[in-house]
């Protein structure tokens, strides 16, 4: 790709390692980078560091939040930066108009507070071309999770996935490459129906207790409460549940435990697992979504 953000200057605010990876290729692209929250990356002098948002509003043209963005205090992950970022009411107010908001995944009180003063925030997790690529690396985390946390092979294994969205159908490939013996839930017939063409078992998710006791690992990731005492008490002791689902999960973990049944919440995978992968994948989406709100010259089209 060419310099195809040449003149564009974008605040790159906290994140992780997927930001190492990001702000390389974003550069590649021509990119200026302005880092707040960034200065003990191992980026150093490479982009241009700033020490306040007050900083940051004054040269940006835009702004990127990180994947996992804010905490309920509007606390942003910053991995490499030496004193806590807070993205609160007084910050939001700051941003000059025209200037867009890219995040990962941004809060309902922080989408309405956006809203209400007319920022244009861009959440990009719910996109299918980020969730599908970003199912590869959650895919291959979460099934690196149950290989560590059983002691049998995943090849051969009575594997369920709870969902056949965009991660479920990765994780359903993959599981089929190793092996494993698959049975998809849903509670589609679209989604059973697919199932079957993909060569796996398909059971409903009203039928899943009539089943459950069979699973050795339970991959879920539908997000609600779909592992709940009574799917629990039917599971076997041993069994093991990767869930997937975005906090708070799918699973009564509280109950699961009291059970004796090993479960555990996989939360940002593809940023703990792959942070190269993830941070390049960001930089192939990203480039055309800021090009919608900042033009070529940087200056906001809002
Ligand atoms: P998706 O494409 O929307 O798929 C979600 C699946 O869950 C669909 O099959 C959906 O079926 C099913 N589902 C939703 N609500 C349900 C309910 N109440 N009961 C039964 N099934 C239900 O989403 P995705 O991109 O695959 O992501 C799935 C979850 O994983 C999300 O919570 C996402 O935030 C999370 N995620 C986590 C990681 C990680 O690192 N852990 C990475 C990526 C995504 P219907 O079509 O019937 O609604």
């Amino acid at each position: 790709m060419g310099a195809v953000l040449e003149g564009v200057r974008l605040a790159v605010i906290g994140g992780d390692d997927r930001e190492i990876y990001l702000i390389p290729e974003l550069q590649r692209q021509g990119a200026n980078i302005i880092g707040l929250g960034l200065e003990k990356s191992p980026l150093g002098h490479s982009i241009e560091h700033a020490s306040s948002f007050e900083e940051v509003m004054e040269k940006a043209h835009a702004l990127l939040f990180p994947m996992f963005g804010t905490d309920e205090r509007g606390l942003v992950k910053a991995k490499y930066s030496n004193s806590p970022i807070v993205l609160n009411k007084d910050v939001l107010e700051s941003i000059p108009l025209g200037v867009p908001l890219f995040i990962g995944w941004a809060r309902p009180a922080l989408k309405a507070a956006a809203q209400n003063m007319d920022i244009t925030l861009v959440e990009i997790v719910n996109r299918d071309d980020v969730a599908i690529l970003n199912s590869i690396p959650s895919a291959e985390g979460s099934i690196q999770m149950a290989m560590e946390a059983t002691n049998i092979t995943i090849h051969g294994s009575q594997s369920y996935v709870i969902g056949l969205g965009r991660t479920g159908i990765t994780l359903v490939n993959m599981l089929k490459g190793i092996g494993a013996k698959v049975t998809v839930v849903a509670r589609k017939s679209a989604d059973l129906a697919r199932a079957v063409e993909m060569g796996v078992k398909a059971v409903s998710l009203t039928e899943l207790e009539t089943v459950i006791s069979q699973a050795e690992i339970v991959f879920n990731t539908a997000p609600a409460l779909v592992l709940d005492r009574n799917l629990l008490e039917k599971m076997s002791r041993e069994a093991v549940i990767i869930d997937l689902a975005s906090i708070p999960g799918g699973t009564d973990f509280e109950y699961a435990q009291m059970l004796g049944i090993k479960a555990q919440l996989a939360p940002g995978l593809p940023g703990i697992v792959a942070a190269k992968t993830a941070g390049k994948i960001l930089a192939k989406i990203y480039p055309p979504i800021i090009l919608e709100y900042v033009s070529p010259i940087g200056k906001g089209v809002r």
